[in-house]
C-alpha cells in the first residue's frame, strides 16, 4: 500500500493509473477505522482496479463548538487495517495542505441540508460537500463509496453529483452494526462502559417503530412519541436531538407513512451524538 500525504503526489499518481486504463474507487473517511469503513473498502475492491482510501478529519464540517480537536485518531491502526483490507493508496493530507488560508469556495445542497442533522449542524454538509468535491477533483475516481449510516450525507452527495454532472458513480453501502445492534461509529469511542451498554436501545427504539408501522401506526407524531418514550424508559440520561420520518429520496418530512419511509434519529448520549436510521414500511 502506498501512503501519500501531498496533494500533488496523489493527483499525479491517480492520473498515471487512469492513463494505464485502471479504474479507481474512493472511500472517503475521517479515520479511526472500524468494520463499517472496512465494508466500504471491500465494496470498493469489487468495483474497481485501484482502491484509494482518504483519511482526513475535515475541519470545515465541524462548527467551532464541536469535537474537531477531540476526534479519535489512531494513524497506525488505520494504516494497518487499510493495508490488510487491500487498499492500494492511503491518502492522508494535513489540513493545512487541503485548505488555503483564504479558502473561499463552497459546494452546497441547501435544500437537502436544512433538516435532520442540518438543524443542529447548519454548516456541516457544506463542509462535507466541499471536501468531497476536492477529493473527487484530486483523485478522479470512477466510483465513491459512502455508508447508509450517514443517510442524509449519502443523499446529499448523490444529489450534488447528479446536479453538477460529476463523472463519478456514488455507491451506497449498508449500515454495519455491532452484535448488539449499535450502529458502528468512530464516535462510539466517546461512550463510557455504562453508556455503551445502553446505546443499543436506539436501534431497539427504531425496530419498535418498524413493528408499530406494520401493525398500522402510520402517524409520524405518534411514532416520534413511541421512540421518545422508549428512549426515556431505557436510557433516561440520553437526549434526543431529532427523530424524523422522511421521504427516502427528497428527505422531506412526512406526516403519514404511505408506502415506505426512512426514520432517521440523532441521540446525545454522554459525550457522543449517535446517528441511526431505519427503512419502515406499511
Ligand atoms: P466517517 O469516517 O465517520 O466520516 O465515515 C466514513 C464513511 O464510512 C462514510 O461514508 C460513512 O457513512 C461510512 N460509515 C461509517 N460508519 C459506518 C457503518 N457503521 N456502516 C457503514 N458505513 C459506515
Amino acid at each position: 500500500m502506498e501512503i501519500i500525504s501531498t496533494l500533488e503526489e496523489v493527483k499525479a499518481r491517480c492520473k498515471e493509473l487512469k492513463k494505464q486504463g485502471k479504474s479507481i474507487a474512493l472511500v472517503p473517511t475521517m479515520g479511526f477505522l472500524h468494520a463499517g469503513h472496512l465494508s466500504l473498502i471491500e465494496k470498493a475492491r469489487q468495483l474497481a482496479d485501484i482502491v484509494v482510501v482518504s483519511r482526513f478529519v475535515n475541519p470545515t464540517q465541524f462548527a467551532p463548538n464541536e469535537d474537531l480537536d477531540a476526534y479519535p485518531n489512531d494513524p497506525n491502526h488505520d494504516r494497518s487495517v487499510t493495508e490488510k483490507a487491500g487498499t492500494d493508496i492511503l491518502f492522508e493530507p494535513p489540513a493545512s495542505a487541503m485548505y488555503h488560508a483564504d479558502h473561499a469556495t463552497w459546494v452546497e445542497v441547501p435544500e437537502l441540508a436544512k433538516g435532520l442533522c442540518g438543524v443542529t449542524r447548519p454548516t456541516h454538509f457544506r463542509g462535507v460537500c466541499t471536501v468531497v468535491t476536492k477529493l473527487f477533483n484530486l483523485i478522479q475516481p470512477d466510483f465513491a463509496c459512502f455508508g447508509e449510516k450517514d443517510y442524509q450525507q449519502l443523499t446529499i452527495i448523490r444529489r450534488m453529483v447528479r446536479d453538477l454532472n460529476m463523472p463519478v458513480e456514488i455507491v451506497g453501502c449498508p449500515l454495519v452494526r455491532e452484535e448488539d445492534g449499535l450502529a458502528m461509529s468512530s464516535r462510539n469511542a466517546y461512550l463510557t462502559k455504562e453508556e455503551r451498554a445502553l446505546a443499543p436501545q436506539i436501534r431497539k427504539g427504531l425496530l419498535l417503530l418498524q413493528e408499530k408501522a406494520k401493525q398500522g401506526e402510520h402517524s409520524a407524531e405518534n411514532l416520534y412519541s413511541l421512540f421518545a418514550g422508549h428512549i426515556q424508559k431505557t436510557i433516561p440520561s440520553a437526549r434526543i436531538d431529532y427523530v424524523r420520518m422522511v421521504d427516502k429520496d427528497s428527505l422531506e418530512p412526512l406526516e403519514t407513512l404511505k408506502d415506505s419511509a426512512v426514520v432517521a434519529v440523532a441521540v446525545y448520549l454522554g459525550k457522543a451524538r449517535l446517528l441511526d436510521n431505519i427503512l419502515i414500511s406499511r
